[in-house]
Protein backbone atom coordinates (compact mmCIF):
# COMPACT_ATOMS: atom_id res chain seq x y z
CA UNK A 1 0.00 0.00 0.00
CA UNK A 2 1.05 3.71 -0.81
CA UNK A 3 2.35 5.33 2.04
CA UNK A 4 1.60 8.84 1.03
CA UNK A 5 -0.84 9.87 -0.43
CA UNK A 6 -1.05 12.32 -3.77
CA UNK A 7 -0.82 15.41 -1.60
CA UNK A 8 2.02 13.75 0.84
CA UNK A 9 0.14 13.75 3.74
CA UNK A 10 1.36 10.34 5.61
CA UNK A 11 -1.15 7.20 5.40
CA UNK A 12 -1.08 4.80 8.18
CA UNK A 13 -3.36 1.78 8.50
CA UNK A 14 -5.09 1.51 11.50
CA UNK A 15 -3.63 -1.37 13.34
CA UNK A 16 -5.20 -0.99 17.04
CA UNK A 17 -8.60 -2.35 17.00
CA UNK A 18 -10.82 -0.67 19.33
CA UNK A 19 -12.92 -2.44 21.78
CA UNK A 20 -16.51 -2.61 19.56
CA UNK A 21 -15.48 -1.87 16.18
CA UNK A 22 -16.25 -4.07 13.42
CA UNK A 23 -13.93 -5.95 11.23
CA UNK A 24 -14.22 -3.92 8.62
CA UNK A 25 -12.54 -1.15 10.35
CA UNK A 26 -8.84 -2.92 10.00
CA UNK A 27 -8.98 -2.25 5.93
CA UNK A 28 -9.79 1.31 6.82
CA UNK A 29 -6.88 3.97 6.79
CA UNK A 30 -6.50 7.67 8.23
CA UNK A 31 -4.83 10.47 7.12
CA UNK A 32 -1.64 11.97 9.29
CA UNK A 33 -1.64 16.39 9.22
CA UNK A 34 1.90 16.70 8.44
CA UNK A 35 1.48 20.25 8.11
CA UNK A 36 -0.84 22.83 10.20
CA UNK A 37 -0.63 26.16 11.08
CA UNK A 38 -2.04 29.04 13.23
CA UNK A 39 -3.65 31.74 11.94
CA UNK A 40 -1.11 34.15 11.67
CA UNK A 41 1.11 31.28 9.71
CA UNK A 42 3.18 30.06 12.55
CA UNK A 43 3.68 26.08 11.98
CA UNK A 44 2.12 24.43 15.21
CA UNK A 45 3.39 20.97 14.16
CA UNK A 46 5.36 19.69 17.37
CA UNK A 47 8.11 16.91 16.36
CA UNK A 48 9.09 16.65 19.36
CA UNK A 49 6.15 15.64 21.33
CA UNK A 50 4.20 12.62 19.35
CA UNK A 51 0.82 11.43 19.38
CA UNK A 52 0.58 7.61 18.90
CA UNK A 53 3.95 8.01 16.56
CA UNK A 54 3.43 11.23 14.68
CA UNK A 55 4.09 14.78 15.77
CA UNK A 56 1.29 16.13 16.97
CA UNK A 57 -0.34 19.96 16.62
CA UNK A 58 0.89 21.81 19.56
CA UNK A 59 -1.32 24.89 21.09
CA UNK A 60 -2.00 26.92 23.71
CA UNK A 61 -5.28 26.76 25.82
CA UNK A 62 -6.94 29.14 28.23
CA UNK A 63 -9.90 29.32 30.96
CA UNK A 64 -10.68 31.30 33.53
CA UNK A 65 -8.60 29.39 36.18
CA UNK A 66 -6.41 27.91 33.88
CA UNK A 67 -3.77 27.80 30.98
CA UNK A 68 -0.97 25.72 29.64
CA UNK A 69 -0.19 23.69 26.75
CA UNK A 70 -0.97 20.42 24.72
CA UNK A 71 -0.35 18.20 21.86
CA UNK A 72 -3.38 17.08 19.25
CA UNK A 73 -3.19 13.81 17.72
CA UNK A 74 -2.69 14.69 14.34
CA UNK A 75 -4.18 11.29 13.32
CA UNK A 76 -7.48 11.74 11.20
CA UNK A 77 -10.00 11.32 13.52
CA UNK A 78 -8.04 10.62 16.74
CA UNK A 79 -8.00 13.96 18.46
CA UNK A 80 -6.09 12.63 21.68
CA UNK A 81 -4.57 15.16 23.30
CA UNK A 82 -0.66 15.05 25.51
CA UNK A 83 -0.95 17.68 28.05
CA UNK A 84 2.38 19.83 28.11
CA UNK A 85 1.31 22.45 30.81
CA UNK A 86 -1.96 23.12 33.43
CA UNK A 87 -4.80 20.24 33.27
CA UNK A 88 -7.64 19.77 30.89
CA UNK A 89 -11.11 19.35 32.37
CA UNK A 90 -13.23 16.56 31.00
CA UNK A 91 -16.78 18.94 29.60
CA UNK A 92 -14.66 22.21 30.06
CA UNK A 93 -14.31 24.69 26.48
CA UNK A 94 -10.95 25.99 26.42
CA UNK A 95 -9.95 28.76 24.41
CA UNK A 96 -7.45 28.27 21.75
CA UNK A 97 -4.01 29.81 20.87
CA UNK A 98 -1.19 29.85 18.84
CA UNK A 99 1.83 28.50 21.47
CA UNK A 100 4.07 30.52 19.33
CA UNK A 101 2.50 33.82 18.76
CA UNK A 102 -0.64 33.89 20.49
CA UNK A 103 -3.06 34.16 17.83
CA UNK A 104 -6.50 32.58 18.63
CA UNK A 105 -7.42 29.69 16.55
CA UNK A 106 -10.64 30.43 14.00
CA UNK A 107 -13.78 29.34 14.76
CA UNK A 108 -16.16 27.64 12.34
CA UNK A 109 -19.48 26.85 14.06
CA UNK A 110 -20.77 26.23 17.24
CA UNK A 111 -20.76 22.26 18.48
CA UNK A 112 -24.47 21.32 19.54
CA UNK A 113 -22.56 19.73 22.98
CA UNK A 114 -22.79 22.44 24.84
CA UNK A 115 -24.17 25.95 24.89
CA UNK A 116 -20.74 27.55 24.34
CA UNK A 117 -19.22 24.95 22.45
CA UNK A 118 -16.98 25.91 19.05
CA UNK A 119 -15.60 24.22 16.79
CA UNK A 120 -11.93 25.41 16.34
CA UNK A 121 -10.08 25.58 13.01
CA UNK A 122 -6.90 24.70 12.29
CA UNK A 123 -5.44 25.37 8.54
CA UNK A 124 -3.21 22.85 6.77
CA UNK A 125 -1.87 25.80 4.66
CA UNK A 126 -0.02 29.29 5.93
CA UNK A 127 -2.58 31.31 4.84
CA UNK A 128 -6.58 30.26 6.03
CA UNK A 129 -8.47 28.07 4.22
CA UNK A 130 -11.35 27.10 5.32
CA UNK A 131 -11.34 23.82 2.82
CA UNK A 132 -8.22 22.85 3.77
CA UNK A 133 -8.26 22.56 7.58
CA UNK A 134 -9.21 20.31 10.38
CA UNK A 135 -11.85 21.08 12.88
CA UNK A 136 -12.61 20.25 16.34
CA UNK A 137 -14.28 21.51 19.00
CA UNK A 138 -12.93 23.23 22.24
CA UNK A 139 -14.63 21.32 25.03
CA UNK A 140 -12.60 18.64 26.44
CA UNK A 141 -13.51 14.81 26.07
CA UNK A 142 -16.02 16.17 23.20
CA UNK A 143 -15.25 13.32 20.37
CA UNK A 144 -17.06 16.11 17.36
CA UNK A 145 -14.43 16.62 15.22
CA UNK A 146 -13.09 16.69 11.34
CA UNK A 147 -11.05 16.89 8.15
CA UNK A 148 -12.29 19.56 5.42
CA UNK A 149 -10.46 18.79 2.67
CA UNK A 150 -11.67 19.99 -0.71
CA UNK A 151 -11.49 17.31 -3.39
CA UNK A 152 -11.33 14.38 -0.78
CA UNK A 153 -14.80 14.42 0.27
CA UNK A 154 -15.95 11.23 -1.54
CA UNK A 155 -12.78 9.47 0.05
CA UNK A 156 -14.27 10.24 3.47
CA UNK A 157 -17.38 9.23 2.46
CA UNK A 158 -16.14 5.92 1.85
CA UNK A 159 -13.57 5.85 4.84
CA UNK A 160 -15.57 6.43 7.50
CA UNK A 161 -18.92 4.63 6.03
CA UNK A 162 -21.46 6.63 7.67
CA UNK A 163 -21.73 10.36 6.27
ZN1 LIG B 1 1.23 31.92 15.54
ZN1 LIG C 1 -18.35 19.60 21.32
Amino acid sequence: MDRFSKDGKLIIPLMQRKKGTKETDDKKVRYVVTEAYCPDGCNIIDKEHKVHGAGGLRMKFKRADMEGEFVLSAIEGDFEKVILSGELKDGVKDELYCPHCGAMFAKLVDCSCKPDADMVVIGLTPKLDFNNAVSFCNVTGCPNGMSIKSGEVIQHIRLRGSI
